[in-house]
């Protein structure tokens, strides 16, 4: 059982060649990655025994990335390949695993060996269940979104870098135009603690109660989705279909805990709520509760803690 590692955002690639290295390791396998921009020895340190890199590999486009990746499976035969999930790489891995012909196990949560077997874990049902599955097939292409792994320190090892010598294909689908996106001010994925705002809050001003209190202990704001996508308050949500956070401290105020939220707060390390329903099934999945308020429990623990402060 031997691996192979892509992902154009570098430190994902190195999340999963940490991973990788340590089933390989296992088994007494190997590990190859797929390398993109300069540097591939890094690679190398950070768990790669072979790394492939190509030239012409430059603004993402899932044709010729797809193409090379395939290009390096027919290379390294691994019987396991594994793409990072950013919104790039959920496109690309069903691309390169229907090209092979193959299974695709997309945004998985963890993976494991069992019985030799390479077994994932994936949340189902909206996130209230987590199913672990396995595939029939060689290579198998299994994708994961930043953060489930650490990356290795990285190290001086020995490893080769092979040039892959092909034409890539001119991708179908043509950029007609670009329009940056205004950036976001929080990074909520690598937020070590996030306030959230659900629908407890009645106005978009309310807010600032947030602010003051994330001011105080150094948080991001996050909100659910109908603060963000039906209300338009802010650019970005935590849940489901929004942002997967991992803080080791989430505050959800006025958030009422549906599954859709609560799947993307799950690996939180601590979850406090704070909301007036004392059956809100936030307070379920909470470490801490608070039956309150809003509009009162935030300005007294924003006052409390400057006092402290
Ligand atoms: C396909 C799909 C995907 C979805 N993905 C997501 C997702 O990724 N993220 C997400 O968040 N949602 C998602 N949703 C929506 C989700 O189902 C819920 O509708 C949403 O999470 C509820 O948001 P909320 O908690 O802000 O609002 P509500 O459910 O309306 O809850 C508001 C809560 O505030 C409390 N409250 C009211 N006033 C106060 C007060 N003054 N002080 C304290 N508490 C108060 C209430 O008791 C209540 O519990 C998705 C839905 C679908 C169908």
């Amino acid at each position: 059982m031997s691996f192979l590692v892509f992902s154009e955002d570098r430190e994902l690639a190195f999340q999963l060649l940490g991973k990788a290295r340590e089933l390989a390791d296992k088994m007494s396998s190997e590990v190859a990655a797929l390398a993109t921009g300069s540097d591939p020895q890094e690679y190398v340190c950070q768990g790669a025994d072979r790394v492939y890199t190509l030239s012409g590999l430059d603004r993402f486009n899932v044709e010729p990335y797809g193409t090379a990746v395939v290009e390096a499976v027919k290379a390294a035969k691994p019987s396991t390949v594994f793409i990072g999930a950013t919104k790039r790489g959920k496109e690309l891995a069903p691309w390169v695993a229907s090209s092979l012909g193959v299974g695709c196990m997309n945004e998985c949560s963890g993976v494991e060996l069992k019985d030799g077997k390479i077994v994932v874990e994936r949340l189902t049902y909206g996130g209230s269940n987590v199913a672990e599955e396995t595939s029939t097939s060689i290579p198998t292409v299994i994708s994961f979104p930043p953060r489930c792994f650490e990356k290795l320190e990285s190290v001086e090892r020995s490893g080769k870098v092979v040039e892959l010598e092909m034409n890539l294909p001119e991708p179908r689908v043509k950029v007609v135009e670009r329009r940056e996106k205004p950036k976001s001010k929080a990074d909520l994925e690598s937020a070590s603690i996030i306030v959230s705002a659900g629908r407890g809050f009645k106005a978009k001003e309310d807010l600032r109660l947030l602010e003051e209190i994330a001011e105080i202990i150094g948080a991001q704001i996050g909100c659910t989705r109908p603060i963000s996508a039906d209300l338009g308050w802010m650019d970005q949500w935590v849940g489901i279909s929004g942002k997967k956070v991992k803080p080791s401290l989430y505050v959800a105020c006025g958030v009422s805990g549906t599954i859709q939220h609560v799947a993307g707060i799950r690996d939180s390390q601590i979850i406090v709520s704070i909301n007036s329903d004392e059956g809100a099934g936030i307070h379920g999945i909470s470490d801490y509760s608070i039956v309150g308020d809003v509009y009162e429990v935030l300005p007294a623990l924003t006052k409390a803690l400057s006092e402290r402060a």
